[in-house]
């Protein structure tokens, strides 16, 4: 598929953020084409996860703009008072993004279904008939259309991860944010999950920011791999340059763990 990275749909621009006196990102830009599959990769702490937040407007920077699809998150200098008085701004731009995080989040009273029909029955107004319509369609996509009745507690833990992924992409947003999505799974259940990631990926139609430690994932499924280290992006390019070519001691040094 051909990117067209001229017209970015995610833009961070100098983006600095600290927890207390730890500074998390270092004065961080970054465009990201529509349909693009990134997957952020480095140790522990570097910074990934909280791109992926301040994304989902979970986080906001000290520093710095962001803009998704033509809309501006965060912007120091239109007050923090005004953005954060404007839910409907809050959103609209929540419901271009999705995230799935390490721990499933599903509601453990609800069945499998109403996990996932929830969101476009109270959020997007569908009717209950036709959110259930996309919600089986989902399901089955993600390989359970036979647990739909199933409570989480008695799903594995990768079939609750499935849930969660269906419950994201049944609110099509044009952009999803996986956040260690495996790392809370049993070894034996990460595959399932990562191959539903791969699926959605092949389909094309969605921008993916994929925070994980799954190198031979992370080289299959994206376009660009970005190495962080100490909140900034310290080497970036196609999968064969990072994995095979790469030109940073540091890459190379944290790459060498996994071999
Ligand atoms: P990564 O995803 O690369 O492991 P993170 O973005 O999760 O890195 O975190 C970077 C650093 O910021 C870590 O040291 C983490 O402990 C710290 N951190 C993240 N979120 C918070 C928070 N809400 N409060 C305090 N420290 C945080």
């Amino acid at each position: 598929m051909k990117l067209n990275i001229t017209k970015p749909i995610i833009k961070y621009r100098n983006i600095s953020k600290s927890f207390g006196s730890l500074r998390v990102l270092n004065d961080l830009s970054l465009d990201i084409a529509p349909n693009e599959k990134v997957a952020l990769i480095g140790p522990s702490g570097s910074g990934k996860t909280t791109l992926g937040r301040l994304l989902m407007t979970l986080e906001r920077p000290d520093a710095g703009t962001i803009e998704v699809d033509g809309e501006m998150l965060w912007h120091k200098e239109v007050n923090d008072q005004l953005m954060a008085a404007d839910e409907k701004h809050l959103h609209r731009i929540r419901s271009k993004i999705g995230m799935i995080f390490q721990q499933f989040n599903l509601f453990p009273h609800m069945n499998v279904l109403r996990n996932v029909t929830e969101a476009p029955i109270h959020v997007l107004g569908l009717s209950k008939e036709e959110a259930k319509e996309h919600a089986v369609a989902m399901l089955k996509k993600v390989g359970l259309g036979e647990r739909m009745e199933h409570y989480p507690s008695q799903l594995s833990g990768g079939q609750q991860q499935r849930v969660a992924i269906a419950r994201a992409l049944v609110m099509k947003p044009k952009v999803m944010v996986f956040d260690e999505v495996t790392s809370a799974l049993d070894p034996e259940l990460v595959g399932e999950v990562l191959a539903v990631i791969k699926e959605i990926a092949s389909e094309g139609e969605m921008t993916m920011l994929l925070v994980t430690h799954e190198m031979d994932f992370a080289r299959e499924v994206a376009d660009r791999i970005l190495f962080m280290d100490g909140g900034a992006i310290l080497e970036q390019g196609p999968p064969e340059q990072i994995f095979g070519n790469s030109q940073n001691p540091r890459t190379r040094d944290f790459l060498s763990r996994f071999v």
